[in-house]
Parts: structure tokens; sequence; C-alpha cells
């Protein structure tokens, strides 16, 4: 909440924001998340936010945004105007970047997933294992951490893609203790410290997309003052980061609650390609909104 929005609310009302990814139909688990928000924000007397996070443009459409609207109307679901959307602030994810760089805990790096992979075998193949992050990906080799700065302005000026990364080491360094956040949600419980080494050197910028997720929602929780993070477990682990990232520039930390994830009848996780469970279908179907709700059960 900016200072504008404190003063003309007349108080520090507690702010949620549901934030899809409009590059698919909403489907039951980002009911029980808009839902779950919804009901917070209620009992507590808070506002809740909609925030388009739309940064990959070649998957998010402005019909699927609009089919992300009409859902939450159908469902009942309360929230404030103007909607937020990532695409319209580049620039100040992009003034998030430099901040980072300019204390030197970023770096250009230059494999390819390609070359990523290639090397993960060849170690694998010697006997190692090599680490992984919490979602199962490889954790991006170091060495590019050492390049110098000739090296480094010299690829630059040759190689077309690559990424802006995060110096985890040297972060963590910098902070000189152990970063945490206060969490409610269905998994662990109470103060929870963050992990964030074991992402390894993550990627904040692209060159071929502005920013990257982690970097985006974290200036954007801040943006838009945001209290109270309420989102599926399967971003649990990305709190880490998020409070990383938060802590190193001197963003206020959101309380958060990470719920349940509703499963597919194989046991994983719903994706956007799983049509039947499409909150657009289910309408069709003649499904109400407290059906919905039963459904993923609240
Ligand atoms: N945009 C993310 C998604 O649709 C959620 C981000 C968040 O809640 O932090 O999975």
């Amino acid at each position: 909440m900016t200072e504008r929005d404190r003063q003309t609310t007349g108080h520090n009302a507690p702010v949620f924001r549901f934030a899809p990814s409009p590059n698919g139909r909403l489907h039951l688990g980002h009911a029980l998340s808009a839902l779950l928000n919804a009901d917070m924000a209620e009992k507590t007397g808070g506002r809740l936010l909609l925030r388009i996070e739309d940064i990959d443009l070649t998957r998010c459409t402005p019909e699927l945004e609009q089919a992300v609207i009409d859902d939450l109307i159908w469902l009942g679901i309360p929230f404030d105007r103007p909607v937020r959307r990532q695409s319209e602030h580049f620039p100040l994810y992009r003034e998030a970047l430099d901040r980072l760089k300019a204390m030197g805990l970023v770096y250009p790096a230059f494999l390819t997933r390609g070359e990523v992979k290639a090397r993960v075998s060849a170690f694998e193949r010697e006997g190692g294992l090599w680490p992984r992050d919490p979602d199962g990906a490889p954790l991006y080799p170091t060495e590019e951490r050492m390049l110098s700065e000739t090296e480094r302005a010299e690829r630059l000026a040759t190689v077309e893609r690559y990424a802006w990364r995060l110096d985890i080491d040297k972060a963590q360094r910098l902070l000189g203790g152990p970063v945490t956040w206060q969490e409610t949600g269905d998994g662990p419980t109470g103060e929870i410290e963050a992990d964030p080494a074991a992402w390894g050197d993550v990627v904040l910028w692209r060159s071929d997309a502005p920013a990257s997720y982690h970097l985006a929602v974290t200036v954007d929780d801040a943006a838009q003052g945001v209290t109270h993070v309420v989102r599926g477990l399967d971003l649990f682990h990305a709190t880490s980061i998020h409070r990383l990232l938060q802590t190193l520039l001197g963003l206020p930390a959101p309380l958060y609650h990470h719920h349940r994830l509703i499963l597919g009848p194989d046991g994983r996780k719903l994706s956007k390609s799983l049509g039947d469970t499409a909150l657009s279908a289910l309408r069709t179907e003649g499904k109400t909104p407290s059906d919905i709700r039963a459904m993923v059960g609240i």
C-alpha cells in the first residue's frame, strides 16, 4: 500500500493479491487460491488485488486475461481495480536488477540449457551427484562468476542469448545472517528459515525475456503494498528467493500462507492443459460457484 492509499483508506488494512499467469484457463487449483484470498481479505477487513503475471508475452494473451477476469467475476470474487499487469512495469524490474548489479551481486551467464545438461551428465557418468534445486532442476554451474570484466564484455558483445544471474553465495555473504518468514499455511508453519542457496544462481533477467518471475513478484508485492501472500504450496520454496531479494532490495516482508494443492486423478498438481478442471468447462457443465467451493473443499 502506498502512502497515498493509506491516506485514502485511512487505515493500514491488509492487502492480499491473486496473481495468475494468463497462459491458459483457470482451473480448480486457481479457484482454491482465489477463494482463500478473498475469504481471508474479507475476514481481516483487507483488500484483494488482482495481478496479471504476463511477463511471458509469447504465451499470455489478452483473451486469456479476459477469461481470468470473467472466471473471477463468476466465482463472485471481489477484487480492486485497476488490475496490475506485469507487462506494463518492465522499467521497474529493470531498476531492481540495476540495483543488484551495482551491488556486484549479478553476473551475465552464457551457458545454454544443452551445455548445462551435458556438463551434468558428464559429471554424473563419473559417479558424482550434481546438486538439484527444490523443483529437481540441476543447479547452474558457477564458474562464470569468475570471468574477468574484459571476458564478460567480449561475450556480451558477441553472444546473443544470455541471462543475468544472482551470485547466491555473494548475496548471502552480504546479508551476513539467516533470512526468515512468517508462515501460516498448510505446510510447515511459524518462523521459517529461508534456504535460497538451494536454488543456486537463479536467473533474474534473460536477454530475450524482460524479467524473471522471482524478480517481478518481489518488486510487485512491495510496489502494491501486499501484506499477505496466499498461494499454493508449490511456491513454498520459491519464498526463500523472494525473501532474499526483499532483504537485498530493502523491501518489506509480507506474511505468507502456502495452501494445499488440488491434485488431479493421477495425484499430480493440476495444470492448465487439464481441460476438464477448467472453471469455464465446469461452468458450461452447469456447475455453480458454490459447487466450485465444495469441489475445492471450502
Ligand atoms: N503467477 C504465478 C502462477 O500463476 C503465481 C505467483 C504468486 O502467487 O506468487 O503460478
